[in-house]
């Protein structure tokens, strides 16, 4: 689930609000070969400079899979499952690069346990808080079809 270490790879196009595909459901990923990880490695590339989470279907590609480049995890992070939750609500200023000059306010759990897939397949699971935890669940609900400008949220 931690990434140690990436080769050079591609900036990906993102798709940008209203396109159809960050609407979709994503399904479940069933292989994890090289292109799995390739799909990731540039997933990681193209936020590099100006995100800190990202979703396969923000790429065009629906599949469930995540990253997450905050100052203390870097995690990439297939089939992701919300397994439990704190009972405090948190909400910041987000934003999303597929909703380009939004800032809306999303109540999020300030703790959470995720399950899923690092890239060979192993299954994981661990503990998020704060930042962490909000962006987990800002790409989670990527893979769902759902984006910030759906909130009733206050936009910023
Ligand atoms: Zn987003």
């Amino acid at each position: 689930m931690l990434v140690e270490e990436w080769p050079p790879a591609e900036m990906l196009d993102i798709l940008v609000h209203p396109d159809d595909t960050l609407r979709q459901l994503a399904e479940e990923v069933s292989t994890f070969d090289s292109s799995l990880r390739d799909l990731a490695r540039c997933m990681r590339k193209t936020i590099e400079k100006n995100g800190i989470g990202l979703a396969a279907p923000q790429v065009g590609v629906l599949q469930r899979l995540i990253i997450v480049e905050t100052p203390e995890l870097s995690l990439a992070i297939a089939n992701p499952v919300l397994v439990s939750h704190s009972r405090r609500l948190v909400s910041i200023p987000e934003g999303c690069l597929s909703c380009p000059g939004e800032q809306v306010r999303v109540p999020r759990w300030d703790e959470i346990v995720v399950s899923g897939y690092d890239l060979h397949g192993t299954k994981r699971s661990m503990g998020l808080t704060m930042l962490d935890a909000i962006v987990l669940q800002h790409e989670l609900d990527h893979l769902n079809g759902k984006l910030i400008v759906d909130e009733n949220g206050v936009q910023e």
